[in-house]
């Protein structure tokens, strides 16, 4: 997995020179913050191992991984497909979450997999003899839900070796017409409840991710916003020419040298080395 965005480097640089490392056995768990456009960024994602992604200050999460522990925390999780490494942890996440007597998680899952999903519930249900309470959403692609009244969702077509999409998260802002500027509030209160429009909704996409796919996705039509969002998170999990970008594509993934032929110039990415750390 990797992480590209697009806009102001909002990561921190330290000047000073790094401490004497202490021996492992004192050593503190760093917490290398990771922060995007104002949205902190927590996770991982190790190609065929584990991937779940967080947006702890939407309280959601991408794919669930093994369900990492960070991840039990958010109310939404949203599934981009059914390769273990992106679904495996599913039950864990609403088991730890009923045991934490957290509210029922929101579960986003793509259209053709309801029925799996709710076998798989009921398969552990059985076994476990626990409720294990979930809102099981079905999303198709193309398909919007409000999350909140300021947030929304709606998923997008990837492609990969087995059916997959993403999603764009949208914020949703009421905000007032350019007429009405200006105006004093009692003024604009009157308005309003005379039943004049005077706001125009402004939707805003934030976060988006992918999942595993193909660079295809990028020259869909219909994910012109996925390329807008603020943050856009996407797989590379092939970077250097260790691999072919044929091979990369045999497999349902992006070879980061793809990006050379798209016009993506306004594209910064980040990359961090996941193969050996979670972004914690
Ligand atoms: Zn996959």
């Amino acid at each position: 997995g990797g992480m590209a965005k697009r806009g102001k480097s909002a990561e921190a640089a330290t000047s000073t020179a790094p401490p004497p490392s202490p021996s492992p056995a004192i050593k503190r768990k760093a917490k290398p913050r990771l922060e995007i456009e104002g949205y902190p960024v927590e996770g991982i994602s190790i190609g065929g191992h584990e991937t779940c992604v967080i947006f702890p200050t939407l309280s959601l999460a991408f794919d669930i991984g093994r369900c990492p522990q960070r991840a039990v925390a958010q109310d939404f999780l949203f599934i981009s497909h059914a390769h273990l490494d992106h679904i495996g942890g599913l039950p864990m996440y609403v088991a730890t979450r009923g045991l934490y007597r957290l509210r029922p998680p929101t579960i986003f899952v793509p259209k053709y997999l309801r029925e799996l999903v709710e076998r798989l519930f009921d398969v552990h249900r059985a076994m476990d003899q626990s409720e294990l309470n979930h809102t099981l959403v079905p999303l198709d692609i193309g398909e919007e839900y409000e999350l909140r009244r300021d947030l929304k969702v709606r998923a997008f077509k990837t492609y990969h070796t087995i059916p997959s999409q993403g999603y764009v998260i949208y914020s949703v802002k009421q905000k007032l017409k350019q007429d009405y500027l200006g105006l004093p509030g009692s003024e604009i209160k009157r308005l309003k409840l005379s039943g004049v429009e005077i706001t125009n909704t402004v939707t805003t996409p934030e976060v988006a991710f992918t999942g595993d796919t193909m660079s295809d996705f990028i020259l869909d039509p219909d994910n012109a916003d996925v390329l807008k969002a603020k943050i856009l998170v996407m797989e590379s999990t092939f970077l250097d020419d260790s691999v072919s970008t044929e091979h990369a594509r045999e497999y349902g993934h992006i070879h980061l040298f793809e990006f050379m032929f798209h016009d993506i110039s306004r594209l910064r990415i980040t990359l961090r080395s996941l193969k050996t750390e979670p972004f914690y």
